[in-house]
């Protein structure tokens, strides 16, 4: 499931099309569209102006005041750019946004978790929200006072999406590791220095995710349809039964809070 540093890799490849002016788009299956404030039309011939990220979201804001695609990944989505003459008839293709530059955006996805939102104000969706873990305003004072009496997984906690905004369940399982806390460890249980050590290893597992122009586990391709490289350098996410990197122990697998998760019991207490 793309995560934030997928979503951010999504974000830069596709940034080279700001400036440009949509020229039509096209909705193959209209419920993909979550919210409509306006008609797809409505875009027509509207320059855009940004690509940001809030989380896992991607969202592009037109030149014309209040206009905004929101795009959720959800499982399997996946949403890259083309050239406009490529036809390549690939399923699961739900909407298109053709561009004056000869390129268009595909959004694609088998599972239809993901979607696109049509909006006047991103904030209805993006002010719910949890702190930005590579911004500032997420710290260890902040991770504290959110894991302070609660009585969930660790792990749980940090894919909160409206504490802790971008995290899924390959870099929680990373981060978690590196920081060397079990994932199932209650959340009110961790030591300001454990505290810590978790905020330093989320923001680090994300920053390498994006060096690494993200994890292609299965289905996440970047704005340029291309396989991410992070998966060369998880430790413990996919490797069950595998050699821990530190110890030579076996990392196992247990499902937590619904999410299968892969730790190291002698690494991680
Ligand atoms: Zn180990």
């Amino acid at each position: 499931m793309p995560e934030l540093p997928e979503v951010e890799t999504i974000k830069r490849s596709l940034a080279i099309n700001k400036g440009a002016r949509i020229s039509r788009i096209e909705v193959i299956r209209p419920d993909i569209i979550r919210i409509r404030d306006f008609e797809p039309e409505a875009v027509h011939g509207l320059t855009i102006n940004s690509f940001r990220r809030r989380g896992k979201y991607l969202i592009i804001s037109l030149d014309e005041r209040e206009s905004h695609i929101l795009v959720h990944m959800g499982m399997s989505g996946r949403f890259y750019m083309q050239e406009d003459q490529y036809e390549a008839n690939e399923k699961h293709v739900h909407f298109i946004i053709y561009l004056d530059n000869g390129r268009k955006m595909v959004f694609q996805d088998p599972r239809r978790f993901g979607g696109i939102w049509l909006l006047r104000n991103p904030d209805t969706i993006i002010c719910k929200l949890g702190k930005e873990p590579l911004n500032r305003e997420f710290c260890s004072a902040y991770l504290k006072s959110i894991v302070k009496d609660r009585r969930i997984a660790i792990k749980t906690l940090i894919l909160d999406q409206n504490l802790i905004s971008g995290i899924g369940n390959i870099y929680a399982d990373e981060a978690l590791f590196l920081a060397r806390i079990r994932p199932d460890r209650t959340a009110g249980s961790l030591s300001d220095e454990e505290a810590v050590r978790l905020c330093r290893a989320i923001k680090r597992v994300l920053r390498q995710g994006i060096e690494k122009r993200g994890t292609t586990f299965r289905d996440y391709r970047d704005g340029n349809n291309n396989r991410g490289g992070f998966q060369e350098h998880l430790q413990v996410y996919g490797r069950e039964g595998e050699e821990c990197p530190v110890c030579n122990s076996r990392i196992v697998r247990k499902r937590i809070g619904g999410r299968s998760s892969h730790y190291c019991v002698t690494c991680q207490k």
